[in-house]
């Protein structure tokens, strides 16, 4: 059984993250939203392209107005009128101004902007009554923000509103991003049905193939389904290659970047997975992992790809998805920083409990209280056979090994669950 700790650092030494030459795709601008940028963007322009205002005002001459006052304004003609989007025609001479509004290109000749509050406008000039704090006050340069030629953008970032803001303004109109990790689902076991089905004695519904597609497209990969797969070695078998090497079967699906089973990997009778991937020639690097729930976790890897058996019971299979599973889809994707466990230190509003001979996960929600972090587990039982009061919650509640209580009011480490 190995310490958690261990088995992520592992599992995540063995991701190999997306080929920036091989795994690309182009998309347009309008369809990159929380895509990763695989690779660096330039833009041709400065920002700002041009000089411009800051400010509503006057664009002048320094020399005009270093010295003006309330009781000796600088007089200066308005020569010109430049609102937004208008390339003014004149140039600023001594004893000129030009009426500037925020953001509209400066005139040549000019070099200082004074506020509308330090003037008095009179038909054709305006008085100026109080002199800027410096030469170039109020200009914005161009190429201040950033140069032409410049990386704009940097490999590994996730493509949020403020990116997607600066690839318009760049006019980058088709963005290179990673293609999406491929996640194939199978779940295991004679007693699962799809959720259409009716229920024999004995059945139940196969929700994990559900939860995981769920979990596997919220943080921005292809969840390739699978179905059911019976408790039968050779049937295994199959969805196993199918998912390696598609091309030889009749489906059209492309071969899976990562494998997730959920079922048959503990030590019961019809377990069969781990025996069917050495079979395959998988390397299986990790048998059991010491945290509660989801302890029967194998993790093998195959030359391109890698194998996640979770347990079979839903609370054990979301649980290890979030714990090691989402960090290696997500440095798998490409992403450059963000990929690792979100863990947080909150305080809990209840006492924990646990066994306390593995790390133990208690679902529950956080929430920001007085500006800190407040971590209160999910009401009713704790099992890891209670499906139902892990919705709605956010987080996971570490008891670490050896701790056996944590008193409410305590400080302790909390995962959390939601996407990239
Ligand atoms: P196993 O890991 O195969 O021993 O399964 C452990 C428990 O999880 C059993 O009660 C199974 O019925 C249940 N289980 C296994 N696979 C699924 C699934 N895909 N969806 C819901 N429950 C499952
Ligand atoms: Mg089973």
């Amino acid at each position: 059984m190995l310490p958690a700790q261990e088995a992520e650092a592992l599992i995540l030494e063995a991701v190999q993250a997306l080929d920036v030459q091989q795994d690309v795709e182009l998309v347009e601008l309008e369809a990159c939203h929380d895509r990763i940028l695989a690779s660096p963007v330039t833009s041709r322009l400065d920002f700002p392209h041009w000089d411009n205002s800051a400010m509503d005002g006057y664009a002048v001459r320094f020399e005009d107005v270093k010295t003006c006052s309330a009781d000796q304004p600088a007089v200066l003609e308005v020569i010109e009128e430049i609102p937004a989007g208008y390339q003014p025609q004149k140039s600023v001479q001594p004893g000129q101004a030009a009426r500037i509004l925020t953001g509209s290109v400066m005139p040549t000749g000019a070099d200082t902007i004074v506020i509308q509050e330090h003037t008095q406008r009179q038909a054709k000039t305006v008085l100026v009554l109080e002199p800027p704090s410096e030469p170039q006050a109020f200009v914005r340069h161009q190429g201040a923000f950033h140069q032409a030629g410049e990386p704009l953008l940097s490999t590994g970032i996730v493509l949020k509103a403020p990116e997607i803001a600066v690839l318009a303004a760049a006019q980058c109109v088709q963005i290179p991003v990673f293609r999406r990790v491929r996640v194939a689902i199978l779940s295991t076991g004679d007693e699962l049905v799809s959720p259409e089905q009716s229920l024999q004695p004995g059945q139940i519904v196969d929700s994990n193939q559900y939860a995981l597609a769920a979990l596997v497209a919220e943080i921005g990969a292809e969840p390739i389904t699978m179905g059911i797969v019976q408790d039968d070695p050779d049937r295994l078998k199959d969805a196993i290659i199918q998912s390696l090497a598609p091309e030889s079967s009749a489906t059209a699906i492309q071969s899976a970047d990562i494998i997730l089973s959920s079922g048959g990997v503990s030590v019961g009778d019809y377990d069969y997975v781990d025996r069917i991937l050495a079979e395959l020639g998988a390397e299986i690097h990790i048998r059991s992992v010491a945290i509660k729930p989801g302890k029967p976790l194998t993790f093998a890897t195959f030359p391109n790809t890698l194998y996640f058996g979770l347990p079979g019971n839903p609370v054990s299979a979301l649980v290890t998805f979030w714990r090691f599973v989402q960090p290696a889809i997500l440095k798998r994707s490409g992403l450059a920083h963000g990929w690792k466990p979100r863990f947080i230190r909150a305080v809990t509003t209840q006492d924990l409990r646990s066994d306390g001979r593995r790390e133990s996960y208690l679902w529950g929600n956080i929430e920001i209280f007085d500006g800190s972090y407040r971590f209160t587990p999910a009401g009713g039982s704790s099992s890891s056979g209670n499906l139902i009061n892990l919705a709605g919650t956010n987080a996971l509640g570490v008891v670490a090994i050896a701790q056996t209580h944590v008193k409410a009011g305590d400080t302790i480490q909390v995962l959390l669950t939601h996407g990239k």
